[in-house]
């Protein structure tokens, strides 16, 4: 099959419903959770807030808009190697500066969400993915891979969210199992790419210093994992083109075969 036959072909499936797609994104709004960091680093991402310019009335008669004050890292966001310390002097590692090739991907899903319901702390590990390529066969180059907790449903308030810093994530080892393997990201339903316990691991916070330190990327606070299968999905992940960003809200959505 051509390329264009290829192309084709897909919409083709996507007019019928034969591939669904999928909205992964949580919606973006003054309840989203955003993360406390302890005092001692001072300084936080607000809450997210509209700020109206017009509403069709006297400031605009016939047209309503507003202005954003947005976190890089709020909500269902995207962690851009520069980020993080270990990925500060790679080249080309702001938000406008990536590939639009990286923005689509095929996906890998874990489930965890039996282990994450015994556990808020669970951990995923190396000998976790191994266990599930040996059922759905070798995570491949390229591709992201979530985490699927079933965490998500929490987001509606912060409390549950949050968790006071239990929330599930990936082990050092994981990570760097994911990065031999070459994977374009991690994703995870919290409020970051990392388990709340991440602080006390060696390196702290793996998913952040291991990925992003390769050039890889994250994705934090994705929903609707439970409605992926744990392979043949392609994801859409686009970050805004934001100058010097270290990351980005985004709509992040999948093509998935109706089930
Ligand atoms: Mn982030």
């Amino acid at each position: 099959m051509s390329a264009a036959e290829s192309l084709s072909s897909v919409a083709a499936a996507l007019a019928s419903g034969a591939i669904e797609v999928i909205d992964l994104t949580a919606p973006l709004g003054p309840d989203t959770p955003v993360l406390h960091l302890p005092p001692e680093f001072g300084r936080n991402t607000p809450a997210f807030r509209m700020n109206e310019i017009s509403a069709y009335d006297a400031n605009g008669p016939w047209w309503a808009w507003g202005w954003m004050e947005l976190g890089e890292h709020t909500g269902t966001h995207f962690d851009a190697p520069a980020h993080w310390i270990s990925g500060r002097d790679r080249p080309d590692n702001t938000t406008d500066r990536l590939p639009a090739r990286d923005f689509v991907a095929p996906v890998c899903v874990i489930d965890c969400s039996a282990e994450v319901a015994a556990d808020p702390d669970f951990v995923l590990t190396a000998q976790g993915v191994r266990a599930w390529e040996a059922e759905h066969g070798e995570i491949p180059a390229g591709a992201w891979v979530f985490m699927r907790s079933d965490w998500y449903p929490r987001n509606a308030s912060a409390e549950t969210f949050l968790n006071g810093g239990h929330t599930p994530g990936p082990s050092v080892d994981c990570i760097r199992y994911l990065v031999e393997k070459n994977v374009i990201g991690w994703g995870n339903e919290c409020v970051g790419t990392d388990a709340g316990m991440a602080h006390s691991f060696d390196p702290p916070f793996p998913a952040h210093h291991l990925l992003l330190e390769q050039g890889r990327y994250g994705l934090a606070s994705l929903v609707n994992l439970d409605r992926l299968p744990p392979t043949g999905a392609l994801v859409v992940a686009a970050p805004l083109k934001i100058v010097n960003g270290t990351g980005s809200p985004l709509r992040v959505i999948a093509l998935a075969p109706r089930t």
